[in-house]
């Protein structure tokens, strides 16, 4: 006969004990007394789950609160805090795409924590414009009669839809090259349709002939729209009909025509990083197009919104939509972007503004990233646990702007001698400011054109804390 074996279910815990526990340990992150209740509720009860299933083997009360803890401090990892970006991709929507200025940081501190004119006008004392300001900043930046904002450039498209292809004229042309995906499940013909529109599709993947569009007008059209390739490239036996014969087509015809741009550059980008040129949305414009949206986080530089720019009646019109107000931005980043924008209009065209995506898309690699590196390296080297070298890399715009464009980068090489390169990115991801870098091979990389100089110090602190 075998002995008989203590009753699994014993070694359960009590939440009320295991509430004391973690009171007393020190180092608990700040998590809110009843997210830490549910926490210590779901997991007893997964742990029984798990002895009825005979899966879980429970351990000493004290491995039980260990377990538990651990699941506290993933919750609170999961907040919304900084991270240090090694991967070299400047505009990365999982990290928030582009990082803000200090002094539009700072003014959203003083709009957010007083009261502010947000819709008051100050010469009458009456109600007044919601980003009146903003939208005459906008329209200057973007060379046009007319602009205001949007939650981002998904809803800018949607309120721009609902305005021009609706009713009798609900039919939108588009060529079949330009029905992409731009990310995260946003695709171009399921917004098309979700905001009423009906679909035309004219041509071919990797052609399509003014002709096409032509043939496809009926008097149900309501616009024809393009939709700039921002997050792939076609080469090969390609064509399609430039924007000025689309605009003439549109015009003989009584129909807008509309572009999104996706990425939408105020500057030539190829005067701020040896990469291609971006069509900026003042060209657009002036190309005839009646209304363009833009992304207001991508190569712009700001939060997250969607600029809507062009004819001021349209304008206007997608401003009285319903819609627009379900869509429409807050205090906070209407400021954001009020201070991003006069930026632009204070430095003029022809110099850099000083946004951080800017000056990390123009870093040198010898003069402003090599220094950091070798002086990272040198405290590196000075304390061991790593065999670390200086590598060239390559940069990349990201978030689904200019796919082609490479820059020349720098970026520190990591074997660390001690840990797996998967555990050493583990250990960096959890760490309380978390660092991604990238793997290659047998190495860890951190691309230093991503990582604020300010942000060395603390870098080499967490590779050495982790070793
Ligand atoms: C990124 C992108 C969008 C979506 O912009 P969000 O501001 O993220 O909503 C729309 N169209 C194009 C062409 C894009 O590149």
């Amino acid at each position: 006969m075998s002995e008989k074996s203590p009753n699994p279910f014993s070694r359960i815990p009590a939440i009320d004990k295991v509430l004391v526990a973690l009171e007393k340990e020190s180092g608990l992150p700040p998590l809110p007394q009843p997210l830490i209740t549910d926490l210590v509720r779901q997991s007893v009860e997964s742990m029984r789950e798990g002895v009825k299933a005979g899966r879980t083997n429970i351990g000493e009360f004290a491995d039980s609160v260990a377990v538990i803890r651990g699941e506290i401090e993933r919750l609170y990892r999961s907040r919304i805090h900084p991270v240090i970006n090694g991967t070299g991709v400047c505009i990365h929507t999982n990290l928030g795409r582009s990082p803000l200025r200090k002094e539009v940081v700072k003014a959203i501190a003083d709009v957010g924590q007083f009261y502010n004119n947000l819709e008051l006008d100050l010469e009458t004392g009456e109600r007044g414009r919601r980003g009146g300001f903003l939208e005459v900043c906008l329209a200057k930046v973007c060379e046009a009669p007319a602009a205001t904002v949007t939650n981002n450039c998904a809803a800018a498209l949607i309120l721009i839809l609902k305005h021009l292809a609706n009713g009798e004229r609900n039919e939108v042309i588009i060529s079949r090259g330009e029905l992409v995906e731009i990310g995260g499940g946003f695709r171009v013909p399921e917004i098309m349709e979700a905001s009423g529109a009906r679909l035309v599709e004219v041509g071919a993947t990797n052609k399509t002939s003014l002709a096409d569009y032509e043939k496809a007008i009926t008097p149900r059209t309501g616009m024809l729209l393009k939709v700039h390739r921002s997050n792939f490239f076609m080469e090969g036996f390609i064509g399609e009909p430039s924007t000025e014969d689309l605009v003439a087509l549109g015009r003989a015809h009584g129909i807008p025509v509309v572009e999104d741009l996706g990425s939408g550059a105020i500057v030539m980008t190829e005067s701020v990083a040896p990469i291609p040129h971006e069509p900026t949305a003042a060209e657009v414009l002036n190309r005839g197009v009646d209304l363009v949206c833009v992304s207001g986080d991508k190569l712009f530089g700001g939060p997250q919104t969607g600029i809507i720019a062009g004819r001021a009646d349209l304008v206007a019109g997608v401003k009285k939509e319903p819609f627009f107000r379900a869509l429409r931005c807050d205090k906070l980043i209407l400021t954001a972007m009020q201070e991003t924008v006069m930026e632009y209009l204070r430095c003029g065209p022809g110099t850099r503004p000083d946004l951080p995506l800017m000056t990390m898309l123009s870093a040198s690699v010898e003069e402003d990233l090599r220094p950091r590196g070798e002086a990272i390296m040198a405290r590196l080297a000075a304390a061991g646990g790593y065999d670390v070298s200086l590598v060239d890399s390559v940069a990349r715009c990201g978030g689904g702007t200019m796919p082609k464009a490479e820059i020349p980068s720098l970026a520190l090489d990591l074997r660390p001698l001690q840990l797996s390169v998967d555990r050493m990115a583990e250990l960096l991801r959890k760490r309380e400011l978390p660092v991604m870098g990238y793997i290659t091979d047998d190495s860890y990389r951190i691309d230093l054109r991503t990582v604020f100089p300010g942000q060395d110090v603390v870098l080499v602190e967490s590779l050495l804390a982790i070793q």
